[in-house]
């Protein structure tokens, strides 16, 4: 089976990627035994996806991929953006939408989620993937399903959150599904890994 390995701490986006490239080997940082902090310094989510991946196919010496991924709200002139996970400063999911919530004081908007996944290769050759999901912020949290900012994530043509899709609903349309797609495309064409 062709193995990457990926570059990820957060066990929910590791159990989607795996959901979704199901014909994938996926190694975790774990079963490389890389537990070290990677510092992702970047502007764009393009940049912190690199660092990511780069860091990782350096020290297994095998080609690694990288997610990295936040909620861009027109409203907020693209915030939360690349500081997605740590908005509230703590990587606290709850603490992360009530901030939203706030800044938004009463007002829906128009947002979208971004995903680029960035591929490094075991011969140091780079490349990046982006997929992106439109809907909208809502005003109360609804559903329990999925991960950070899921139960405001509402999208209009399902009358749902993210957070009342199951996870196979929201691996079907997400923007990870998105990126990852255009990665597998690459590696398919490419006949590689
Ligand atoms: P990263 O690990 O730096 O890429 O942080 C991504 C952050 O963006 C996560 O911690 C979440 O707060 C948010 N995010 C990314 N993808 C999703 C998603 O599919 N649902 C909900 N929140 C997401």
């Amino acid at each position: 089976m062709k193995e990457l390995v990926l570059a990820s701490n957060n066990s929910h986006k590791v159990e989607e990627i795996k959901n979704i490239l199901n014909e994938y080997n996926i190694l975790t940082l774990k079963d490389i035994s890389f537990f070290d902090d990677i510092i992702e310094n970047g502007s764009t989510f393009e940049e912190n996806a690199l660092i990511k991946a780069r860091t990782i196919a350096k020290f297994s010496k095998k080609t690694a991929i990288a997610d990295d991924s936040g909620l861009s709200i027109d409203l907020l002139n693209g915030e939360p953006g690349v500081y997605s996970a740590r908005y509230s400063y703590e990587k606290n999911d709850e603490k992360n939408i009530e901030k939203v919530l706030t800044k938004l004081n009463g007002k829906t908007s128009h947002a979208k989620f971004v995903s680029v996944i960035a591929l490094v290769k075991s011969n140091g050759e780079e490349l990046t993937f982006r997929g992106e999901c439109q809907g909208k912020i809502i005003l109360e949290k609804r559903g329990k399903n999925g991960f950070g900012y899921d139960p405001i994530f509402y999208v209009p043509e399902l009358n749902k959150t993210f957070a009342q899709l199951s996870a196979e609903e929201k691996n079907s349309i997400s923007h990870r599904k998105k990126s990852l797609e255009k990665l597998t495309k690459y590696l398919r064409e490419n006949n590689e890994n």
